[in-house]
């Protein structure tokens, strides 16, 4: 609850700062958004991280509060079985040299006295220019998300051809955008207008693994769901899905390249 910003409302008292849902006790934190009108909710492992803006009236924050805490609950309900798993960031450090996807990247980490931080691409080098005066656990944490996003720029056309040749191949559906996320929760995820979002960490998965979760997310633009058709589409396409699939839970530790992981050592 420390941050809460100063310059903000004084955090109201109708926040509970602990919660028990499915027989697990949640921690609640409460913070300032970003934003004016828009709260959020984020999920850890024993965590609940709640974000609310001061400008609304109290009476709206607390509203916005209940919504989001019986969002979590309702997620936790559907998901019962299901292990909760810490977000994993793929870290970069300087000089630091990375090959991926069959091509090889050099990162570099400057700091300089500017105002913004920014990544560079010249040929296989990826520089990082950081602004001044970030501790250091910010700077690495921005760096590395500076050097995903830029060799992110450069892989994505792989994912995406891979996207149209299963798809014209299998589904033939309307696909919206193909996009890498860098947020280290989950693999895969396809939005109601069949957006394609994989995650960055897929980079370091051979390409037999890679395919399997965007097969995955294909079939959800026939399928919404995880049901018995859902299933008999995946596998009719790709009949060794569960072996590919289960080389990522068993690896998924091991895809990050010598920095290992944000927040995990
Ligand atoms: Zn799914």
């Amino acid at each position: 609850m420390k941050d809460w910003a100063p310059c903000s409302l004084p955090l109201p008292d109708f926040m509970q700062d602990k919660i028990l849902i499915n027989d697990k006790l949640y921690e609640i934190e409460v913070a300032r958004a970003d934003s004016d009108h828009v709260g959020y909710v984020r999920l850890k492992a024993d965590r609940i991280i709640i974000k609310i803006p001061s400008r609304i009236s109290r009476q709206e924050q607390f509203d916005m509060y209940r919504k989001l805490i019986a969002k979590v609950e309702k997620y936790l309900q559907r998901h019962k079985n299901r292990e909760f798993h810490e977000k994993a960031k793929i870290r970069f450090c300087s000089n630091q040299n990375v090959e991926i996807m069959g091509r090889h990247f050099s990162i570099y980490i400057n700091e300089t006295g500017s105002k913004i931080s920014k990544a560079v691409i010249e040929g296989d080098a990826i520089k990082i220019y950081l602004s001044g005066g970030l501790s250091k656990e910010k700077a690495g944490g921005i760096a590395s998300s500076l050097a995903r996003r830029a060799i992110s720029r450069v892989i994505l056309p792989d994912f995406v051809s891979r996207v149209e040749q299963f798809n014209s191949q299998f589904f033939r559906s309307k696909i919206g955008d193909v996009r890498l996320k860098d947020n280290g929760t989950n693999w895969g995820s396809c939005s109601g207008k069949n957006a394609i979002n994989l995650d960055f960490r897929l980079a370091f998965a051979p390409q037999g693994v890679r395919d399997a979760v965007i097969v995955h997310e294909l079939a959800h633009t026939v399928h919404r769901n995880h049901s018995e058709n859902f299933w008999n589409l995946v596998y009719s396409v790709m009949p060794d899905y569960k072996e590919r699939r289960k080389w990522l839970s068993e690896n998924k530790h091991r895809l990050a390249p010598g920095c290992g992981f944000e927040g995990i050592s």
